[in-house]
Formats: C-alpha cells, structure tokens, sequence
C-alpha cells in the first residue's frame, strides 16, 4: 500500500500530521464570511511573524523588542517599489528581505556580542527611529497619511480579485515559515542555537561562535518577519509607519510567541492562532470605550500562562499529542526493510590520535595582566601527550586565568600558547581554541541546563560532525563510558554535583579534544564520589588523552597526576613528580601546610 519513503504514512507520526494539515488547509473552505476571511488571514501572518520571532527569542533567547522593523522595511520597501517605480511585488519583496538582512547586521553585529540588555534596547530605538524617519520623508513616503497600494489584482503583485487566494497565499506562507523553524530546530544549528541559549561561555567552550549563530538567528527571523510585512501590505492595500513600526505591534508578537511557547517551533504559531482572535474580539468589544483595558486584560494572561504552563500552550497540547499518537493504531504495511543493525561507527570516544612524541600543550613566558594584578607571571610549562598534569596552588595563584588564557576566553598579555605545534593567536575567541582542540570544564560547573543530559553532549558532539547520527552515536558512547548513559533522559539542573561535573567531561570529551582542561572538577564532591571521579579520569587518559587537571582535593590530585605543577602569585614555584613536589619546601610553606604530613605520606605509599 505504501512504499518506500511513504511508510511513515501508515504510522500515527505521519498520518496525525498529514491529516492535521490537510484539516489546516481545508479551514479556509468553511469560512464563507468576509470576517472570519479575514481573521484567517491577520491569524497566518501572524503565526508567520511570531514563528519568526520564536527563531530568534525563543530558539537563542534575544528577545527583538522592535521586531517591527523588519516587517515595516519589509512592507515599505515592496510597497515603494511597487507604487514609485512599478516593480512587481514578487521582486520588491526580495528587496525588502535583502535590506532588512542589512539592517539585521548593522543591529546584530556590535550588539549581539554584548552580554545584557542592549540587543533588546537597540531593536526598541532602531524601530522607533524608523517609523519616525518614515513619518517625517513625507516626499517619499507621505508620512503618517501613509501610503495606499492601487488594486490591480495579478499574482506578480500577490493580489487577487478573490480574497479566498490571498488566505491560500498566507496559509502557506505560514506553513513554510514552521517548517523552517521545525526543520530548524531538529538541525545542528538549531543544537547550536539552544546551547548558547543556555550559557554562551559553555557553548563557546564547545567550539560553537556563538555570535555567528545569534546573527544567523536573527538574519532568518528578520528575513521570514519582511515577507509577513510584504504580504500584509499587499492585503491591507495600505500601510502607515503607526501599523506596520509600532513598538505596540513588536510586543503583540512577542506575546504570542511567548504564551504559546517560544523555545518549541510550533509554539509561537499556536500562539498567534489563538491570540489573534481573541485580541481583534477584544479589540472590537473594549478598544472603544475602554481605551488601554484589552491591553490590561492581555497582560494578565501572559502572567496567568507563564505562572501556570511555563513552556507555554505548547507544553500542554505536546503532552496531548503524544497521548494520541500512543493510542492510535498503525496500519501494517507490505514488507519494510529491517534497518539492519548498522555497524558501529569506528570508536568515536576519546582515542586522541596519536600524532608525534612532541609535547601536547606548550605554555611559554605567559603573563596575565588585569589591570596592576599580575594574575600570570611569566609562566612556561609543557605537558607530553597522555600526561595528567596537576595544577595545584593557593586561592587566586592564577589556575584558572592560565586555563582562561589557553582558552582564550580572555586575552595574553604576553608570552605565547604552542598546541600540538599549532601556535596559538593571542586574541581567539573560545570557539577557535574549542576547534583546535582544547576541551575544558568549569570552576563553577556550567552544563546547559535546561537541556536533556543527552542533548547536552550532542551539541558538543556536533562540532566535530555534521551527522546527527554520527553525533548522537558519540553522545552514547562517551555517556555511557563516564556511567551517565542511564541519566541521559534528564535535564542537566536535575541532576547531582557529582553527575553535573562528570557531564561537563562529558560534553569536553564529545568534541574529540587534544588536551582536557579540568578545573576543580573533584571540589565539593563525597569521598565516594570523588573515587568515581578518578577513575574516570584514569580512564580517559588510558583513552589516550592528556589532562591538565585543577585541584585542590592534593591527596586526590596525587593519586592521579603523573606530574605537578605549583603555582603561588600566579609564578611557578615548582614542578615535579608529587613525590617531589610535597617535599618541596618552598611549597609545603607556600601551599601545603596543614596538609603537609598527609600529602608526603601518601605521595611516599
Ligand atoms: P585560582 O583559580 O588560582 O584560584 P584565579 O585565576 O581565579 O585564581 O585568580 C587569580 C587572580 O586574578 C585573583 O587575584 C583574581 O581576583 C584575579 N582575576 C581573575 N579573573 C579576573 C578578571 N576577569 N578580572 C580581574 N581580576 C581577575
Ligand atoms: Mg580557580
């Protein structure tokens, strides 16, 4: 009955949603009056619009406060074009979605590299300054009288002498704009987008660029959000910078996409559908009289769903159609080619390739200036491959700025970082360190939170492969290899101190790194938990890896370090086997002290 690629359609994951499309585009058919015509239409381009602002607020979480500048460059430029110069609406639409990827990253560029709020400031000031600009260029754009679109119904103009078309027309714009977000949301981008969602240092330390992928996000949105501008303006035969800029129009779509459920691709676009009628009822029975009350009555919604469904209408009416999926029967079909068990991918774990005998990591004269700290002073060091190196010293002697430094996360002052004969450039963001191999965890440990322990990993996993098979194959194996295959449903905040630091190997591990930087991964962990984790690390070096390990837990770092190295001021003071390390004087009286009898005696067991 059905073959090869259609066998999808003869279990519920293919045909609930065949048939809820097919049900989608035969809505139009049984809305005979002008007005429910012309809800359907508002309803679909907003989906569009709010699909749009979900990619980019929900997907990376920039939240676009003037989002309406998009759809205002996108209605104008198509409008102008059409009415001054006579060219058809199916090109100027185009020169709306090209101009407002400029405008995108001449926004985009300087402020999505900054933490913080002045994203969301600069989309707020750039609309405003848009719809003001358009407001007062009267010569060209009639300003606030705004501009009316002469009706000559032909599908160059995307208008038709029959409204029933122009709901066609929106339907499938808007059906186009959720697959995008699907298909979006299910690719390596889309991993990449979440991650640094999540926490941007974490996601750099996996190699992700993250401001490329923000700009991405905001290029695609700003792009769908112009062509919603073109199709409303050739709808509505007339624009003014009040409709189609106003801040009142970016916060709607806002609304929608967050009360239906911006971080999934479907949830803005629930949102709208149900919003939009609800708002243009509102508007009609209390805009009026009670002018601002609609707004109020809005407001307390948003409070009401985001108190009560946090993921929004979405999480709800997920949960009901996996139940429905569940319950529905699947037809049986012909025959259907076993998916033979695939041969393993080649081992994917932390085999580091085994290049040269030279030195892995090679650190020499680094200094690390904040200001008059010396927080790195002039420090040399090397680590062969497969070495655990300890990194051991006082509080605030400099480890973690020297991990901060070979990672790039913050910029030499001097000196230079050697990786396996790769020079290193002074100013890198952490991506490119992520790239050339250099793996980290955090002090502080930072796994992505609000993503499945699985998912997690993946996104790391992603940086070395294309292949989200390929990738979720790495995630298994280097989960299971570190005992958290049995966790991978969770969410990363779920789980212990102990798994979260294990997971963060993890994830370094996932990225095929050359050396492993492990900053205090022992730290505020049980004694039994702490032996999980040295075997752990004993193992990944069995793998063939090289570690520069943090630590301040000395009868755990002299279990496992093959050699250790002392900081004090942020200046070496020694560096050896542990056994020669604790009996240095120099250290006993900088570092060890109190812990000095325990240490020597373990380093001589
Ligand atoms: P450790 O990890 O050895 O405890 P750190 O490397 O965190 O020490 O800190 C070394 C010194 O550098 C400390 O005096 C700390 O206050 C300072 N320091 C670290 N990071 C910064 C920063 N981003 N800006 C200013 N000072 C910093
Ligand atoms: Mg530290």
């Amino acid at each position: 009955m059905f073959g090869g690629r259609f066998v999808i359609l003869a279990t519920p994951r293919g045909y609930v949603p065949a048939a809820l499309l097919v049900l989608l585009y035969a809505c139009p058919l049984v809305a005979r009056s002008t007005f429910l015509q012309h809800l359907l239409i508002l309803m679909f381009i907003y989906a569009s619009v709010a699909t749009a602002w979900g990619i980019l607020g929900g997907f990376v979480g920039q939240y676009s406060i003037g989002h309406s500048m998009f759809f205002g460059i996108g209605a104008y430029t198509a409008t102008l074009l059409l009415v001054k110069l006579g060219v058809p609406t199916v090109v100027g639409i185009w020169a709306g979605v090209a101009l407002a990827i400029v405008l995108a990253c001449v926004i985009g560029y300087p402020c999505l590299r900054l933490r913080g709020p002045f994203f969301s400031l600069a989309t707020i000031a750039v609309a405003e300054v848009l719809r003001l600009l358009v407001m007062s260029w009267r010569s060209l754009t009639e300003g606030s009288m705004g501009l009316f679109i002469p009706s000559r119904p032909t599908w160059m103009n995307l208008m038709f002498a029959d409204r029933m078309a122009f709901l066609y027309v929106a339907l499938t714009f808007m059906v186009i704009c959720v697959t995008i977000s699907l298909f979006i949301a299910r690719s390596r981008l889309g991993h990449q987008m979440r991650c640094t969602r999540e926490d941007p240092d974490a996601a750099e330390a996996i190699g992700i660029n993250t401001t490329f992928i923000k700009l991405s996000a905001l290029v695609i949105s700003a792009s769908m959000t112009a062509i919603g501008g073109v199709l409303f303006a050739q709808y509505l035969l007339f624009i003014d910078p009040d409709s189609v800029f106003s801040i009142e129009f970016s916060i709607y779509v806002a609304m929608m996409a967050i009360i239906g459920g911006m971080a999934h691709p479907i949830g803005p676009a629930v949102g709208a559908l149900l919003l939009t009628p609800i708002q243009e009822t509102l508007h009609g029975w209390l805009g009026g009289s009670y002018q601002g009350l609609y707004g109020v009555v809005y407001g307390t919604m948003l409070i009401v769903i985001v108190m009560t469904l946090p993921g929004g209408i979405i999480g709800w009416l997920v949960v009901g159609y996996r139940r429905l999926l569940e319950i529905l029967p699947a037809f049986p079909v012909g025959h259907r080619d076993a998916p033979g068990a695939k041969p393993a991918s080649p081992l994917v774990s932390m085999q580091a390739v085994r290049e040269s005998d030279g030195p892995i990591l090679e650190v020499s004269g680094v200094s690390k200036r904040f200001g008059g700290l010396v927080a790195v002073n002039d420090l040399s060091m090397a680590i062969r491959r497969r070495e655990i190196v300890g990194l051991i010293g006082p509080n605030g002697s400099g480890k973690t700025t020297l991990f901060n430094v070979i990672t790039g996360a913050l910029t030499l002052s001097e000196g230079e970082i050697i990786l396996a004969g790769v020079r290193l450039p002074k100013t890198r963001a952490p991506h490119v360190a992520a790239k050339l191999g250099v793996a980290r965890t955090f002090q502080l440990v930072r796994p992505f939170n609000q993503l499945s322990v699985f998912d997690n990993v993946v996104g790391a996993a992603l940086m070395a492969t294309d292949s989200a098979i390929q990738a979720s194959e790495t995630a298994s194996q280097v989960l299971d290899s570190l005992g958290l295959g049995h966790l991978q449903e969770k969410q990363a905040r779920e789980l212990s101190l102990g798994d979260r630091k294990r997971l963060e190997i993890a994830r370094a591990l996932a990225t095929h790194p050359k050396i492993l930087l492990l900053d205090e991964v022992m730290s505020g962990l049980t004694p039994q938990e702490v032996d999980v984790m040295l075997s752990v690390i004993r193992d990944i070096q069995a793998g063939g890896m090289t570690i520069l390990l943090v630590e301040h837990l000395i009868h755990a770092i002299i279990k496992v370090a093959d050699r250790i190295v002392v900081l004090q001021h942020g200046e070496k003071i020694a560096d050896g086997t542990p056994q020669a390390v604790v009996n240095d004087a120099r250290v006993v009286e900088a570092y060890l002290g109190k812990r000095y009898r325990k240490a020597q005696s373990l380093a001589t067991a």
